[in-house]
């Protein structure tokens, strides 16, 4: 029997903003839609908790016996400087300020994006489409919306009507936004002319002559509008009904609620049974974000080269941090949360470490299948993720006075203690051991202090043959080494 016959997931659905039972369009399986990274840029960590969120979301799911199929886009085109319908395209703006072409301003990002997610030990989604890929399915999901009567053409470029979708629709359904309200607090800005109304958003938009990103439609030679992507990527991979669509808290407005409205006037029905927002992670009480420049990206917290933090942290501590707070709640980045996650997850994991060298006994001070189930009753509550690290902490609490002789354990208890452990610390919270994490720097270290005294010693001893030679062969591995008068440091790149 599959484990999601007997456990029950219930999600805070964003959409009835009620907890809801889980309950799959197809029995045993999942579709999930997360909107993906638009690849302008290095991704910061505010970016990386979003993903990691649904990272945990899916290792779930998966353990859980579901058959997942996870689609994770990346937008390679059509999104605008300032979410909006005016201004230039991100890529665009960074290719031409780099002068290279747009596709490499896409390849660069969308390594640096795979490579981050790697060191934070993510696994791959089912399907990653990109925007560019999916212009034909764009075309024809306007052309539904033009014919149903949703959408209007002017001068190449191509609206959605949302006065008109509001007439039988409700637009803010999900944001819990009134057109009224939004009517009175948008601003008409000078170039909008084109739209019936300001709250109208871009279907498709006519390239300028120095856009280079274009496509040829039955409207204009040009590109889609971001919200579009989504809608057609997602239903093409996962049906005209999926169960979960994801992403950033900052995304439910405008454009997950687009999402919702395209779909509605393309087919008549929002194809999302449960609509999943993480929330912000925060840096100095402030979102983090790319335009504000309030942000730090992954590379510099791992190197601890940055004046925020006071030392490097491992990927496994920054994860552990993470899952500490609820996806749903706001997390503030600092160095104090960042101290005590160290600590609290070598703690985690020395009790883990421990595990196979305890003596057992033939009783046990511990309800070990009892605690089991309350960990899976964390994550079925909504993933509750620092709740179930309570329940880990009670259980290397455990540990530790069965190691003291303060209490005992029968040996099926134990083995199902650390099958449990295991599962929940690193299959579903996605933890790596320390071996992998930090101690491979401290080996490193090691290794070339050792190195560095060698090369002292050949100094010393007027060998600078040897000295020059294991200097260059260090270098050659990657390794700088550097000597000051107090002594020598080594760099690595
Ligand atoms: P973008 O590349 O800007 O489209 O963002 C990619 C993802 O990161 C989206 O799901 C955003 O909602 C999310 N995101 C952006 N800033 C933050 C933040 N400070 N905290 C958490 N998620 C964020
Ligand atoms: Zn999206």
């Amino acid at each position: 029997m599959p484990l999601y016959d007997t456990q029950t997931i219930k999600i805070y659905n964003s959409l009835s903003g009620e907890k809801e039972i889980f309950k799959p369009i197809t029995k045993g399986y999942v579709g999930m839609y997360v909107c993906g990274p638009t690849v302008y840029s290095n991704v910061h960590l505010g970016n990386v908790r979003t993903f990691m969120s649904f990272d945990m979301i899916f290792r779930y799911f998966k353990h859980l016996g579901y058959k997942v199929r996870y689609v994770r886009n990346i937008t390679d085109a059509g999104h605008l400087e300032n979410d909006a319908d005016l201004g230039e395209d991100k890529i665009t703006k960074k290719a031409r300020l780099e002068a290279i072409e747009p596709m490499e301003i896409v390849q660069r990002y969308t390594v640096d994006f795979h490579n981050v997610l790697n060191t934070f030990n993510f696994l791959p989604p089912s399907i990653e489409p990109t925007a560019t890929g999916h212009i034909i399915e764009q075309i024809e999901l306007i052309q539904t919306i033009i014919d149903n009567g949703f959408a209007y053409v002017v001068n190449g470029s191509v609206y959605f009507d949302v006065h008109k979708y509001n007439e039988t629709n409700e637009y803010g359904i999900l944001s819990k936004r009134k057109l009224e309200d939004l009517i009175h607090n948008t601003r008409t800005l000078d170039g909008q002319s084109d739209k019936k109304n300001p709250q109208d958003f871009a279907l498709w938009k006519k390239a300028e002559p120095a856009h280079i990103m274009r496509w040829p439609s039955p409207w204009s030679d040009g590109f889609p509008g971001w919200h579009l992507e989504c809608t057609a990527m997602s239903t093409k991979y996962l049906g005209e009904q999926f169960d979960i669509h994801g992403g950033g808290m900052d995304l439910k407005f405008p454009h997950h609620e687009c999402e919702i409205a395209q779909n509605k006037a393309a087919k008549g029905q929002d194809p999302v049974k449960y609509w999943m927002h993480a929330n912000m992670l925060e840096l100095n009480g402030a979102r983090m974000s790319k335009s504000t420049g309030n942000y730090i990206n992954p590379a510099e917290l791992l190197s601890g080269e940055n004046d925020i933090m006071s030392k490097a942290y491992g990927p496994s501590v920054i994860r552990f941090f993470m899952m500490q707070a609820s996806y749903k709640s706001v997390l503030d980045l600092t160095n104090d949360g960042l101290l005590a996650a160290e600590k609290g997850f070598h703690r985690l994991m020395d009790a883990i470490n421990l595990i196979d060298n305890l003596k057992t006994s033939d009783s046990s001070s511990f309800d070990v299948a009892a605690w089991k189930q309350k960990c899976y009753d964390a994550m079925n509550d909504d993933f509750n993720t620092p709740i179930l690290i309570a329940h880990l902490f009670d259980a290397a609490k455990f540990i530790n006075q069965i190691k003291d002789r303060s209490a005992s354990v029968t040996s099926e208890d134990l083995d199902l203690l650390k099958e449990t452990m295991t599962i929940f610390t690193f299959d579903i919270l996605g933890l790596t051991s320390i071996s992998k994490d930090d101690s491979s720097t401290d080996k490193l270290s090691g290794a070339v202090e050792i190195l560095i005294n060698l090369r002292k010693e050949a100094r010393l001893n007027k060998d600078f043959a040897l000295s020059d030679k294991i200097r260059d062969e260090l270098a050659e591995a990657g390794i700088q080494l550097n000597d000051s008068r107090d002594g020598t440091t080594f760099t690595t790149n």
